[in-house]
């Protein structure tokens, strides 16, 4: 199945796709250029105006039939973003096809709860009726990055296709080919119950095709990636007036208390830093340890990395560690440890490439000693490396987690739940995980995730997730079967001073300045 070939005719650029891991191959994709994208939300457009008449019922056969669909194809998804990423079997199972089934799920569950229109109250309008309605957008545009190609094209798809809308989508260039090969399972889902399939679309490219699809007539953008490029998506959209959801990197701080239960801790550093080789946007990035435990804990990561398998994940290997997507990623987690190396941060373990490998492999590293005003501090890594800082106290963690731009995800380790608490509410962040990786927040799709700070806004998953695929529309209507009219013209006289005194009497504050609004109605209206 080839939906770039039934999307839009080849385009004499290709994009090489290559495994990460091994080096070897995989084939080519057509780049869409700008007529081939705007195209595209033309024909999503058109497939959108039936798709938004039907019922809630009607969306979830279709998402039943996507997840019988992922559940079934587990292996061959497992497959596809293993050979395209370089990340471990594991990995595809736990961080994409697990998560897209939970959001499935939840989506079938619970979508339709938080879409059906909302009764509000009137206010002092005791005739009106009023109330939200969720109604589809039309066609949302959605631009991802490459750390978990199926995860990455899904979390827009579900939402968007279930409140009504249909969307294009530009995967990262260094995902095309598994992208390529997984989106029919949204397709084929669509055609087999008598929808149009170009309700779901993608369109391949780099940085001009996705500036193609801001401008090409789109009602709404979900954008996931690094906060240099969402900059100039903001400024593209804001040209268009496309509102848009920026979901951007994470620098996430650990919290662990002298408390802490070191074994929960570690268990939580590791997966928070080393799933997907680091790869992550909610990566838990800075290690913040209360003075008391700081050794324990730098000795407690080294004897448990050292444990740690690296390498190409086959069927009959199991590896704990992956590849990194390109060299060129290598290459910037590389050049910052080095540089931190020399600004005085402590080697504990790793801090070089993995010898001998073929692919693109980076050692699971830990530094310590470290400062916020050191450049490994303050920029995103993305890459297996633990920085870790020492605090004096729970004042002294809480500013050390707040010093950076972004505010992503968090974690806070305290066997004292209030304790653990007050840190988790003073950290700035959009997630946080108490005695647990705050990443964790990602599989319970009830709850939203986005940032603050620089790391975006907006959110994905859960009622606002769907909802920021609507345009939420208020309709006031009568309650009784008769009208009065609001009529304000002609003004009379006495107007301003009637409205002045019902003001009072509305909205005052206590019986004594309502009681000044009644005596100043009756005044005006006796006027
Ligand atoms: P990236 O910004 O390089 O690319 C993301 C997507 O944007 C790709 O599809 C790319 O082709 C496209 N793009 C690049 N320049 C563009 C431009 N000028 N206009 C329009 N589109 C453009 O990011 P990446 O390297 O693919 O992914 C890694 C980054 O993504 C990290 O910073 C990570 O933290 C972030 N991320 C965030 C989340 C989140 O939910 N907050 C999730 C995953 C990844």
């Amino acid at each position: 199945m080839s939906i770039l070939i039934e999307a839009a005719a080849p385009s004499p650029e290709r994009i090489e796709c290559h495994s990460p891991a091994t080096g070897a191959r995989l084939g080519s994709v057509a780049v869409c250029d700008g007529a081939q994208v705007r195209a595209a939300v033309d024909r999503a457009r058109r497939a959108q105006r039936t798709w938004r008449e039907t019922s809630f019922e009607a969306r979830r056969v279709v998402l039943r039939s996507v997840l019988t669909r992922v559940l079934d194809e587990a292996d061959r998804i497992a497959d596809c973003v293993t050979r395209d990423t370089g990340k471990t079997r594991e990995n595809a199972v736990t961080g994409e096809v697990w998560t897209v089934a939970a959001k499935l799920r939840w989506t079938l569950d619970e979508g339709e709860r938080h879409l059906r229109p909302e009764r509000v109250s009137t206010g002092f309008l005791l005739h009106k009726r009023a109330r939200l309605e969720f109604r589809p957008l039309g066609v949302l545009g959605a631009i991802v990055p490459w750390n978990y190609p199926f995860q990455n094209l899904a979390n827009p798809i579900i939402p968007a296709l279930f409140a009504g809308n249909a969307i294009v989508v530009k995967p990262s260039e260094w995902v095309a080919w598994s992208s390529e090969r997984l989106i029919g399972i949204f397709r084929d889902a669509l055609k087999e119950h008598g929808h149009d399939p170009d309700l779901v679309q993608l369109v391949h490219g780099y940085a001009e095709t996705g500036q193609a699809l801001i401008g090409a007539g789109i009602q709404g953008l979900t954008f996931i990636g690094s906060g240099k490029n969402g900059r100039r998506v903001l400024a593209e959209a804001a040209k268009h007036v496309v509102p848009v959801v920026l979901e951007l990197g994470g620098k996430d701080p650990v919290v662990v208390c002298d408390d802490a239960n070191l074994d929960c801790a570690i268990a939580g550093m590791l997966g928070g830093a080393l799933i997907n080789a680091g790869q992550n946007c909610v990566a838990a990035e800075r290690i913040i340890v209360h003075e008391a435990v700081y050794e324990q804990v730098l000795e407690k990561l080294r004897e448990e990395i050292s444990k740690l398998r690296q390498g190409s994940s086959g069927l009959d290997q199991v590896i704990d560690v992956g590849a990194m997507i390109t060299p060129l990623q290598l290459e910037i987690v590389e050049g910052l440890v080095t540089r931190a190396l020399e600004a005085g941060a402590r080697l504990v373990c790793g801090g070089e490439r993995a010898p001998g490998a073929r692919g693109d492999f980076y050692k699971p590293t830990v530094l310590a000693d470290l400062t916020p005003d050191m450049e490994i501090m303050q920029e995103e890594v993305f890459g297996p490396v633990l920085l870790v800082a020492k605090a004096g106290n729970d004042s002294a963690a809480v500013e050390l987690a707040n010093s950076t731009p972004f505010g992503l995800g968090a974690s806070v380790f305290s066997r004292d739940a209030g304790r653990a608490r007050r840190i988790a509410s003073r950290i700035e962040s959009g997630m946080v995980g108490i005695n647990d990786f705050g990443g964790l927040t990602y599989m319970a799709q009830a709850l939203t995730f986005g940032g603050v700070k620089e790391s975006g806004f907006g959110r994905m998953n859960g009622r606002e997730g769907l909802r920021a695929c609507c345009n939420v529309k208020s309709v006031i209507e009568d309650r009784f079967p008769f009208s009065v009219p609001a009529k304000v013209f002609p003004v009379k006289p006495q107007d301003y001073a009637v409205a002045k005194a019902t003001v009072k009497l509305l909205y005052g504050n206590g019986l004594r300045q309502r009681w000044t609004g009644v005596r100043e109605l009756a005044r005006a209206l006796r006027s």
